[in-house]
C-alpha cells in the first residue's frame, strides 16, 4: 500500500490523481500531518508526501530503523514539479516510486543514490539475497576499482562491471550457494540454485521436517539462502510439517504426482513410500526431478526419544537457466521504445543484435554489457549466439527493429532453443503500425502482412499469398517491398492486387517510419511508381472501401452508421 500525505490544497488535489491512477494500491492520510507521516510510514510499504523535504526529513528521522524494511518514501514539492527519491531508495523501492509518480503527474524524478547515477545496478537489486560487505564493494565499483566476480554457479546477472575469474581485485563479487566465511571486501549473492525433496509420515512434526532439512544444508555446507524450493509428492501437499518447513524456509512448496516421481532414476529407492503413497522414492526424486546434481542424498530426521524417523529429505543443485530476451526495438524513434524493451537491455549482461540496431540503443545499455554485434545476414548465426550465450547461464537480450518476431529474429532463435533456458518477448511497435499511424487508419478492418523477400521464400509461395489476399479483399501490407537487386516483385504483386481493386485504391508508401528522415506519400494502384520504393519503406494498399478522407489513408470499420454516411 501507498501511503498519501498532503498539507495543502494543491497537494491534495496532486494527491487525488494518483489515487485516481492507483485506487487499489494507495490509501490518503488525512488529518494533522506530523500524524498522517508517522501513521504512513508505519502502516505502508511506501509512502508519498506533498511536503517540503525538509519537514519530512524531521518527522521521519526518528521512525527509521533499516534500510531493508523502512518503507520508501517521496516527496513531491507544491508545485508538482518534482518527484525526489528521499529515503529507502533501493530496498524501500523510493526510487522506482519517484519515477512512478513522476510520470503520473507529469514531474521530474529525483534520484541520489550514487548506483542509479551512474547506471551501475545496486547489489541490493539483483534479486538475489546478498550479504556481506554491500556498502564497501559498491563503492569500488562506482570508483572503479578493480572488483573480481567469481561465480561458482552460473547465473542470469545484470550486467557488473568487474573482471572474470580471481584478478588481483581485492574486492569480489561472489556467486555460490555454499556457506562461506565472511571476508572483508567481499558479497556473497545467493543465486536459487537448491531444490531440498522433502517426505514425511502423516503427523511428521514439523520441527523434525526443519531440523532435518537445516541439518541437511548445514551438513553439506549449503546455504538456505540458495534454497529455490521444497519439492514433494502431491500426496503430501497440505501435510503441516512440510508447509511449515516451507514457510519457515520462504520458499514455494511444489508437488509432483507419485507417476512422475516413480518414473525418476533415483539412488536409494525404498519399499516404504511405494506402499504408502507409490513411488520409491520421494525426497531424491522429487529433488532431482527438473534435473541437477544430487548433493545430499536420502537421509532421514533423527528423533531424540529414538522412535523411527518420519521425515526424509535430499538436496540437488539444479543447473543455472539462462535468460533469453527477445526485444523488439520499434520502428526507430526513441519514445516508441517500450519502458518494457528498455528494462531488458539494461537487464541483460550479453546483447546480441545487428550493428545498425545496436547503435540506436548503446547510450541504454549499461557498463559492462557484452556486445555480440554483427553486420546483415548472418542471421542464423545471431540467433545461435544469442541461445548458446543463455545457455551458459547468462543474461541475454537479442534486439531487433520493430517487433523482434515479425519477419526478425524471434523464430530463428526459439527453433535453436532448447527448454533448459529462459524465454521472455518483448513486444514492440512493428513497421505496418507505426506507418498506419502516419498514414491515418488503413488498417481499421481485416489486414495482413507479406514480405516481398524471396530470400526464404520461393516467390510462387509468396504469390500465392498475395493472390489469396487480393480475392479476399484484405488490406495488404508489404514489408521488403524492393531492393537493388530485386525490383520486378513489388510491381507483380501490385498488378495482382490490381486484379481485384479499383485503379483509384489508395496505396501508402512509408519511409523510414518514426525516424529523423521519415517520409510519407499517400498514391493510387494505379499512380504509384515502384522506383520511390526501397528496403526502408513498407507500402499498404487499400481494401475496396478504403478511401482518403482529408489526404489521409482510412479503411472504414463496416459499421452501418459509416456506410450510411458515406
Ligand atoms: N521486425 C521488423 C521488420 C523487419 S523486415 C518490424 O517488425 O518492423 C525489414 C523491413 O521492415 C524493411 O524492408 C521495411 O519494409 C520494414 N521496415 C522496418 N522498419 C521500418 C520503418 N521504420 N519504416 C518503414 N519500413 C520499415
Amino acid at each position: 500500500m501507498i501511503g498519501i500525505v498532503s498539507a495543502t490544497a494543491a497537494g491534495a488535489a496532486a494527491g487525488a490523481r494518483l489515487t485516481a491512477a492507483w485506487p487499489e494500491r494507495t490509501r490518503v492520510y488525512g488529518g494533522p500531518v506530523a500524524d498522517a507521516v508517522r501513521a504512513a510510514f508505519a502502516e505502508c510499504e511506501q509512502v508519498v508526501c506533498f511536503l517540503a523535504t525538509g519537514a519530512v526529513v524531521r518527522l521521519i528521522a526518528p521512525l527509521l530503523a533499516d534500510k531493508r524494511t523502512d518503507p520508501g518514501v517521496v516527496c513531491v514539492d507544491e508545485a508538482g514539479r518534482f518527484a525526489v527519491s528521499l529515503a529507502g531508495g533501493h530496498g524501500g523501492g523510493a526510487n522506482d516510486l519517484a519515477r512512478a509518480v513522476a510520470s503520473v503527474l507529469g514531474a521530474e524524478p529525483v534520484v541520489t543514490t550514487a548506483t542509479d547515477a551512474v547506471g551501475v545496478p545496486g547489489l541490493d537489486t539483483l534479486g538475489l539475497p546478498v550479504e556481506g560487505d554491500v556498502a564497501g564493494v559498491t563503492r569500488a565499483l562506482l570508483d572503479g576499482a578493480p572488483v573480481a566476480l567469481r561465480a561458482e554457479v552460473a547465473w542470469p546477472l545484470p550486467p557488473l562491471p568487474v573482471g572474470e575469474g580471481d584478478a588481483d581485485g581485492a574486492y569480489t563479487v561472489r556467486v555460490t550457494d555454499r556457506l562461506v566465511e565472511g571476508a572483508a571486501r567481499e558479497v556473497v549473492l545467493r543465486p536459487p540454485s537448491l531444490v531440498v525433496g522433502v517426505g514425511a509420515s502423516r503427523g511428521a512434526p514439523a520441527e523434525e521436517v526443519v531440523g532435518l532439512v537445516e541439518g541437511a544444508l548445514a551438513e553439506a555446507g549449503l546455504s538456505p539462502a540458495s534454497v529455490a524450493r521444497l519439492a514433494t509428492v502431491a500426496a503430501k501437499a497440505a501435510e503441516p510439517g512440510i508447509v511449515a518447513a516451507a514457510e519457515r524456509l520462504g520458499v514455494p512448496l511444489v508437488t509432483y504426482s507419485a507417476e512422475e516421481l516413480a518414473e525418476v532414476a533415483v539412488p536409494h529407492p525404498s519399499d516404504a513410500p511405494l506402499a504408502a503413497v507409490g513411488t520409491p522414492s520421494v525426497a531424491e526424486a522429487a529433488a532431482l526431478l527438473t534435473g541437477g546434481e544430487l548433493l545430499v542424498p536420502k537421509r532421514k530426521s533423527v528423533r531424540a526419544d529414538g522412535r523411527p524417523a518420519m521425515a526424509t529429505c535430499a538436496v540437488v543443485r539444479r543447473p543455472g537457466r539462462g535468460r533469453l530476451a527477445v526485444v523488439g526495438l520499434g520502428p526507430g524513434a526513441r519514445d516508441l521504445l517500450t519502458p518494457r524493451a528498455a528494462a531488458e537491455l539494461r537487464r541483460a549482461s550479453v546483447l546480441v543484435g545487428l550493428d545498425q540496431y545496436v547503435d540506436q540503443i548503446r547510450d541504454l545499455l549499461r557498463p559492462g554489457t557484452r556486445v555480440l554485434e554483427s553486420g546483415l545476414g548472418a542471421e542464423e548465426e545471431r540467433a545461435r549466439t544469442a541461445v548458446e550465450e543463455a545457455r551458459r547461464g547468462h543474461a541475454v537480450a537479442l534486439i531487433g527493429s520493430g517487433d523482434a518476431g515479425v519477419y526478425a529474429m524471434a523464430s530463428p532463435a526459439l527453433a535453436e532453443a532448447s527448454d533448459d533456458i529462459d524465454v521472455v518477448g518483448v513486444p514492440g511497435v512493428t513497421a505496418a503500425l507505426a506507418a498506419g499511424a502516419v498514414l491515418g487508419a488503413p488498417l481499421g478492418h481485416d489486414h495482413v502482412s507479406i514480405s516481398l523477400s524471396d530470400l526464404h521464400t520461393p516467390w510462387e509461395v509468396i504469390e500465392r499469398r498475395v493472390r489469396a489476399a487480393a480475392e479476399a479483399d484484405l488490406v495488404v501490407t508489404f514489408y521488403n517491398p524492393r531492393s537493388r537487386g530485386r525490383h520486378w516483385q513489388l510491381p507483380k504483386a501490385l498488378a495482382i492486387l490490381a486484379e481485384h481493386r479499383a485503379p483509384g485504391t489508395p496505396v501508402g508508401v512509408v519511409r523510414n517510419a518514426s525516424r529523423a528522415d521519415e517520409s510519407a506519400r499517400l498514391t493510387t494502384l494505379a499512380a504509384l511508381d515502384p522506383a520511390s520504393v526501397d528496403m526502408m519503406t513498407v507500402v499498404t494498399v487499400g481494401n475496396t472501401a478504403t478511401r482518403e478522407i482529408a489526404g489521409r489513408m482510412v479503411t472504414p470499420r463496416g459499421y452501418r452508421w459509416q456506410e450510411s454516411a458515406r
